[in-house]
């Protein structure tokens, strides 16, 4: 598709200044480009390049890459995994992958895009977390998301997805405020939260006055959570850090809301478009110091876990263990559907590197059920000998 960067250059400067380069600097319109690809302005003298101060700023890649990567996460309707991408991509590291996808991602929200109008359906739902029923540990680990989504007629049109703390009044009518436009018909469950809803500047209507289980009155954003939730769970298999949650649904609300056969085509186009409009991301913003604090994408695949710990373990009375070390492994554990060695022994480690006295106290470890733990999961403790407390 994009054969040479020559190519690559032309269509990318194209798709910046749609009307011609124009300088950063003073506006004017007269450049003159030089053999090293920089555009010198004849007026005040300013040179730029084809990628600063946009998404693509100071890269370290082929603009060849740029967009065969994007060519690969609009190619499929669901898009791909970091997983799938670096196979696609024949990347070396998972790691790196991942990075292109959460950078792909910053630019799949316009800047002060509009708000939804017209008659909305609003609700919360969780998702990631243990399977439910399975452990019977209810919403613990789950995130909250807050969905708004257009009614038309029988089907769905935008939809707007927040990733929220809670479902107090306050979290869900600044919800609405930030995504909907003031004026317009507002339909929500009975969930007392809502109530200032028309003291917002909105026409509200509540569809239903318990929250029991029946039939189904909000059923374009139960639609849409349905099909989030199968995202989550099919292209990622459930494997979302809480931290980076809103870059997912960042993604789906854009995919959603192009779902259709028309608006598919121009994904790929909008895609790149708003990358060259977006202004840069230091590569310490997606996974600060380099590493990633997602341990948890599927691609560390290691044998399952048979050790398990449960939140209210005996071990949680040490105070300092729980804080430091158990209770990430604890969150390792119950914010994903697998378990694996691997991935906890991230965890610990990525800890013991951020958190000197996370380290200290492993050094100090010398209770037996401590050292056992940690020998559980590959760890050595210390060389101190536990003493005789059994
Ligand atoms: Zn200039």
């Amino acid at each position: 598709m994009f054969q040479s960067e020559e190519a690559c250059f032309s269509y990318l400067a194209a798709m910046r200044w749609p009307t011609g380069v124009e300088c950063s600097n003073c506006r004017r319109s007269e450049l003159w480009l030089s053999r090293r690809r920089l555009w010198e302005c004849k007026n005040c003298g300013h040179q730029q390049s084809l990628t600063e101060g946009t998404l693509l700023h100071r890269t370290r890649y082929p603009l060849k890459t740029w967009l065969e990567v994007a060519w690969h996460v609009c190619e499929q309707k669901n898009g791909l995994s970091a997983l799938g991408l670096q196979r696609a991509m024949g990347f070396g590291s998972y790691h790196t992958a991942w990075e292109w996808l959460h950078r792909m991602r910053r630019a799949m929200v316009l800047p002060g895009r509009n708000r939804l109008t017209g008659e909305v359906e609003v609700d919360e739902t969780f998702v990631g977390g243990v399977k439910p029923g399975k452990r019977g540990r209810g919403a613990y680990g789950k995130s909250l998301v807050f969905i708004a989504a257009e009614i038309h007629g029988v089907t769905i049109g935008r939809i707007r997805l927040k990733a929220i703390p809670d479902v107090t009044a306050e979290t869900l009518l600044n919800s609405i405020d930030e995504l909907v436009e003031r004026g317009s018909d507002i339909v929500t469950d009975g969930l007392s939260s809502y109530v200032g809803v028309s003291a917002r500047g909105y026409n509200h209507t509540v569809s239903r006055h318990t929250p029991q289980v029946g039939k189904n009155l909000l059923p374009h954003v139960h639609r849409v959570a349905a099909l989030l939730k199968r995202w989550l769970q099919g292209t990622h298999q459930g494997a979302v850090g809480r931290d980076m949650l809103q870059y997912y649904l960042d993604e789906f609300v854009f995919r959603f809301n192009r779902r259709s056969s028309s608006s598919r085509g121009l994904l790929f186009y909008r895609l790149i478009q708003q990358a060259v409009a977006h202004q840069p991301v230091p590569i310490t913003q997606i996974s600060p110091k380099g590493q990633s604090t997602e341990v948890i994408e599927p691609g560390l695949r290691t044998k399952k876990s048979t050790y398990t710990l449960m939140p209210n373990s005996r071990m949680n009375n040490n105070e300092p263990l729980h804080r430091f070390v158990l209770a990430p492994i604890i969150r390792a554990q119950t914010e994903n559907i697998r378990t694996e060695d691997l991935r906890i022994k991230t965890v610990i480690l990525s800890m013991k590197r951020i958190n000197p006295f996370a380290q200290s106290y492993l050094r100090k470890i010398t209770a037996r059920q401590d050292i056992e733990l940690l020998e559980s999961l590959g760890l050595k403790a210390d060389e101190t000998k536990p003493t005789n407390r059994q």
